[in-house]
């Protein structure tokens, strides 16, 4: 019979471009698979219906990463259970109404948080409503290795770990192995399907057609040493006896707009291109030969696609710190925050270290995991075919929650 088409909800917040692009990604994929079946909404739900903090937190993010030790003090102190289900329990408790308007607005048969802070009111919300039974609730988790115990709930469906590790840590906090899987992080179906040649990026592009090429970035923030790394490439890049480079540059500034225009305005001896807000990454990195990035899951697992050797300079302490080993002990890239030794290192890597460069490469492409965002959504029809038919959730509009406030 005619199915109707089922509305799947993806929780997100705007902190770094890596909750938005895993949210992005697994919409694009239920897309692919499954058509006209799902209708996928991506929400920033806290900001669009809650009052502060909830609605600042991009702002509080932004604050937070710019003075690191800040940061690294609230991921610490809210580690333990009990400090952040008080905390969470009482902003519960302050806007639990206008959280249960944002998800009732949508009706979802399927809610997915991409978020670590976007587990708990939910499911309380779910659970005042009745419907814990009938909505399908799962974690897609974004953080390769350390990550914060707020992504642990075991109320959910499904808990998505990008990696073994996380799994562990998921099992440890108390989640079954039949929540628990293991498909990788979910990466925009555009860096999974598409084959792109390099020689005709290159031409796209209007790069340089023989030269290797190293990308630097910095996240969807363009944070880290960047400025520091691009001028040292600068002259590590430029082989002063010969009078001519031995490579080509490639910075993408992310939404960093004082980082790209002064990097514009430098005079280089080596090709250069300074870009802003890039929407095909898999452009660039299909490009260029390495990439030299802070610890961003979602770069990382990028770059690994595109079979890039890393250059970690920078990480943002916390639920970034456990991706360095990720990527350093599987060979596919090293760790340094010494924009000298970063500009030695692709120096070498262009000209008398060219068969490290090729090593790294394939331990890269072996780490990849360019199939995970399929993975996920296959699975996920099959925990909604399971839930039976779905035509009649009973979405209530009278907050059985009021009374309580
Ligand atoms: N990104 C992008 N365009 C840019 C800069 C970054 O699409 O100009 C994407 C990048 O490809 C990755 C995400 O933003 O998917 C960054 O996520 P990551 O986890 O690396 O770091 P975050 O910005 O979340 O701290």
């Amino acid at each position: 019979g005619a199915e109707r088409t089922k509305n799947v909800l993806i929780l997100m917040s705007d902190t770094g471009g890596g909750h938005r692009a895993s949210a992005e990604a697994i919409r694009d994929a239920f897309r692919m698979e499954f058509g006209d079946e799902y209708q996928v909404f991506v929400k920033d739900v806290w900001k669009e219906y809650t009052g502060w903090p909830l609605n600042d937190m991009e702002r509080s993010y932004k604050f937070m990463v710019k003075h690191v030790q800040l940061w690294n003090v609230a991921f610490h102190s809210t580690s333990p259970r009990w400090i952040h289900s008080v905390y969470l329990a009482a902003i519960a408790a302050y806007y639990a109404k206008e959280v249960e308007a944002g998800l009732m607005e949508y009706k979802p048969d399927i809610i997915i948080s991409v978020h670590p802070l976007m587990q708990h009111i939910p499911l309380w919300v779910l659970k005042w409503q009745g419907l814990q039974k009938k909505v399908v609730f799962v974690t897609v988790i974004t953080d390769l290795n350390t990550c914060h115990p707020t992504w642990f709930h075991p109320g959910v469906s499904r808990c998505y770990c990008p990696s073994q590790e996380v799994a562990k840590r998921a099992l440890v906090d108390g989640l079954e192995e039949s929540q628990v899987r293991v498909y990788g992080l979910p990466i925009r179906p555009s860096f999974a399907r598409a084959v792109h040649l390099k020689d005709k990026l290159r031409e796209e592009l209007e790069m340089d057609p023989d030269l290797p090429a190293v990308l630097l970035m910095g996240g969807g923030e363009g944070m880290g040493p960047v400025k520091k790394t691009a001028m040292a490439l600068g002259k590590s890049l430029f082989d002063k006896n010969a009078g001519k480079p031995i490579g080509q540059l490639v910075i993408i500034c992310g939404r960093n707009k004082n980082l790209a225009s002064t990097l514009q305005s430098e005079e280089w001896k080596i090709p250069v291109k300074v870009r802003g807000f890039e929407t095909q990454m898999e452009k660039w990195m299909g490009a260029c030969d390495c990439i030299i990035t802070k610890a961003g899951p979602g770069t990382i697992a990028e770059a690994l696609i595109r079979g890039l050797p890393i250059i970690l300079n920078d990480y943002i302490p916390g639920q970034e710190k456990g991706n360095v080993p990720y990527v350093v002990d599987n060979g596919a890239g090293i760790f340094t925050r010494s924009s000298k030794e970063t500009a030695k290192t692709v120096a070498e890597w262009f000209s008398t270290k060219t068969d490290e460069l090729q090593r790294m490469s394939e331990n890269a492409l072996k780490l990849a995991q360019p199939e995970a965002v399929f993975d996920i959504v296959k699975d996920l029809h099959e925990l909604a075919l399971q839930r039976g038919p779905l035509a009649n959730i009973p979405y209530m509009f009278t907050s059985s929650f009021t009374g309580l406030i």
